[in-house]
């Protein structure tokens, strides 16, 4: 089996396994929104504060900076903490796409030009920014998200001393940097980091990818079996 081919065996494993994941919006100012209210969110805090940002509505630029102040922070509140951070986030956004109304055209463009233009949008994280690429500039890339990297990472696919950035990209060279491949990658992987395959007690036992994770085994069923035959010595 090829690199390429056993990531597509694990991304159907987790899409058995989570069943159907909500698409993130693939407008750039939505895709902006949705970062801004996932960031330290569980997906279903994430998932109602989108929905009530839909039904004020505030999901262009324009609506958002119409919206009234209270119905914004009863929106973002759905999320969870940091409230007044993430409505001042949306305004910042909202406001940085008003004043540059090419922004959403340049991001479709050529890479580095869309790269840049996202110092426009400074309360986005690296890897925000290049989820917004992903689905608001159908750029062919995989983001260098770190619950995805720490995947990726334990099910093998990264040395120690490789650089995120480097790994998402062979990763995307495996994919035949296919942009709907790409999408459904960054949000299985990622949703399997963050439900999962988290970062300090990952929940092997029970992850459909235990098989193929030579980390997991390590952690599972190597200590599994010495304490059998330890448990069988002292018979
Ligand atoms: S087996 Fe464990 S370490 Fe490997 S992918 Fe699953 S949760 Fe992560």
């Amino acid at each position: 089996m090829t690199t390429g081919e056993r990531l597509r065996a694990i991304l159907k494993r987790l899409e058995r396994f989570y069943g159907a994941l909500p698409t993130p919006p693939l407008d750039a100012f939505g895709l902006y929104v949705w970062r801004v209210v996932a960031f330290q969110a569980t997906p279903q805090r994430r998932d109602a504060a989108m929905a009530a940002l839909r039904h004020i509505p505030a999901l262009t630029p324009d609506a958002m900076s119409r919206a009234p102040r209270g119905r914004l922070e009863a929106a973002v509140t759905l999320a969870g903490s940091l409230r007044d951070e993430r409505r001042r986030a949306l305004i910042a956004g909202a406001n940085a796409f008003r004043r540059n109304r090419e922004l959403v055209r340049v991001l479709k463009g050529s890479l580095p030009e869309a790269r840049a233009a996202l110092a426009q949008l400074p309360h986005l994280a690296d890897a925000d920014g290049e989820w917004l690429l992903l689905f608001g500039g159908d750029q062919p890339l995989l983001p260098a998200d770190p619950r995805a990297v720490r995947v990726l990472t334990r099910l093998g696919y990264r040395e120690s001393s490789t650089p995120s950035q480097n790994l998402c990209a062979s990763v995307a060279k495996e994919l035949k940097d296919d942009l709907n491949l790409l999408r459904h990658a960054i949000l299985y992987l990622s949703h399997h980091g963050l439900i999962t395959c988290t970062e300090k007690s990952p929940h092997c036992v029970v992850c459909p990818l235990l098989k193929t994770c030579l980390y997991g085994q390590a952690r599972t069923i190597e200590p599994q079996r010495s304490q059998r035959s330890q448990s069988t010595q002292s018979s």
